[in-house]
């Protein structure tokens, strides 16, 4: 086991800088994934932690080491990637203890460790198949076996899962959570799919364009997203968003308005926002308290519905002339999820009302989150 810390990491390609001036404190035994969209830059941070990549600046320590300049065998790292590069015509036992082999360490040591690995991966009594008698998924069980044996106080695994279909990567997300527990060992991942980093990890680094966003726990990137990428990208399907402005009654978009008391919540009148709020966090007027609806209901047209068994999603315009988006969202547009049952018709108007507690409000220039929930805004005086 071993701390991980990237100190001010910065990695240019000639004109492009794949990382930013990355900060970034991993503990002892944390399973921390890195997310974002291709190109962000999460391989290449990972590489420089593993030292296939040197940074341009910065330092990498692993323990109390600074390992900057170290090779990648000095580190005490183990890696494991999307490819699942078995050797075809070595079985399985020979594939596991092919490293400890090459480094000559004692028949009874390999056997010990291939056995041990064998057990957390679940391989017991598979060790003399070829990997081509194998299914995607034992065939990563080999390759995490592999990086078991050497013992390292790091896992790195870049995409493990990428290349199997999509139920297997459900089930190895809870292989991946039972051996961190198993190892105790510090593991950092790399992944393009929130779903995967937000089951599995302890914290997780959600990038952009080369520079970190967020690191937090998965469910503080959800709750309290640190500005409009990360509230749009953590999350299935994802936030809605509306720009518009504050002003002395509250938020005024084109389309809708709320009310809000600006001082309290640290928006300066007459600033551009974005309100995000989460499909789940739009429900049917009807199911609230009708007290605190009148002024805050949104009458809008059900477009397109999405039965997905379990809820529905309901894509609803403000107004039946709003072009639907081909990317997505457009401003005219809200997601709502509402339960099987619910009293919703294609075409038809429904009253919709955003739970307050869970609407955020994002700084329109900078798109940095300025609150997450809004408290009500305090009645008028009569003297006022
Ligand atoms: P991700 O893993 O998030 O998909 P990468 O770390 O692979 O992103 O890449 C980040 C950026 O750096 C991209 O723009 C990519 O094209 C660039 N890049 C990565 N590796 C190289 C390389 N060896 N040479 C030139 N550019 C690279």
């Amino acid at each position: 086991m071993a701390r991980v810390r990237l100190e001010e990491i910065t990695k240019r390609y000639g004109e492009v800088t794949a990382v930013d001036d990355m900060n970034l404190a991993i503990e002892d035994g944390e399973f921390v994934t890195f997310v974002g969209p291709s190109g962000c830059g999460k391989s290449t941070t990972m590489e420089t932690i593993a030292g296939l990549t040197m940074p341009t600046e910065g330092r990498v320590v692993i323990g109390d080491r600074d390992v900057t300049n170290a090779p990648p065998k000095d580190r005490g790292v183990s890696m494991v990637f999307q490819n699942i590069a078995l050797f075809p015509h070595m079985d399985v036992y020979d594939n596991i203890s092919f490293g400890l082999r090459l480094r000559k360490y004692e028949q009874v040591e390999i056997d010990r460790r291939v056995e041990r690995a064998a057990e957390i991966v679940q391989l017991e009594g598979m060790m003399d198949r070829m990997p081509d008698e194998m299914s995607g998924g034992q065939r990563q069980r080999v390759a995490i076996a592999r990086a078991i044996v050497r013992n390292p106080d790091v896992f790195l695994m870049d995409e493990p899962l990428a290349n199997l279909d999509a139920k297997l990567r459900v089930h190895m997300r809870t292989e991946l959570q039972r051996l961190h527990k198993e190892l105790d060992t510090t593991i950092v991942y790399v992944t393009h799919d929130q779903a995967e980093a937000m089951t599995m990890s302890d914290r997780i680094a959600v990038m952009n364009a080369g520079e970190l966003q967020q690191i937090a726990p998965p469910l503080e990137c959800y709750n309290e997203p640190a500005n409009l990428f990360v509230a749009g990208f953590i999350g299935s399907p994802g936030m809605n968003f509306l720009s518009g402005r504050v002003t002395d009654a509250g938020f005024e978009s084109t389309h809708a308005s709320l009310e809000l008391d600006p001082e309290s919540h640290g928006v300066e009148p007459d600033q551009a926002v974005t309100l995000g709020v989460r499909p789940e966090d739009v429900h049917l007027a009807r199911n609230r308290d009708q007290a605190d609806a009148p002024s805050r209901t949104l009458t809008m047209v059900a477009d397109v519905l999405e039965p997905m068994g379990d809820e529905i999603f309901v894509y609803l315009l403000f107004d039946e002339d709003v072009e639907t988006s081909a990317e997505g969202r457009g401003e005219g547009q809200l997601l709502m999820s509402v339960v099987p049952d619910a009293d919703v018709a294609e075409d038809g108007r429904v009253d919709v009302v955003l739970d307050r507690s869970k609407v955020h409000l994002f700084d329109g220039e900078t798109g940095d989150a300025i609150c997450h929930g809004l408290t009500q805004a305090p009645a008028r005086s009569e003297a006022e």
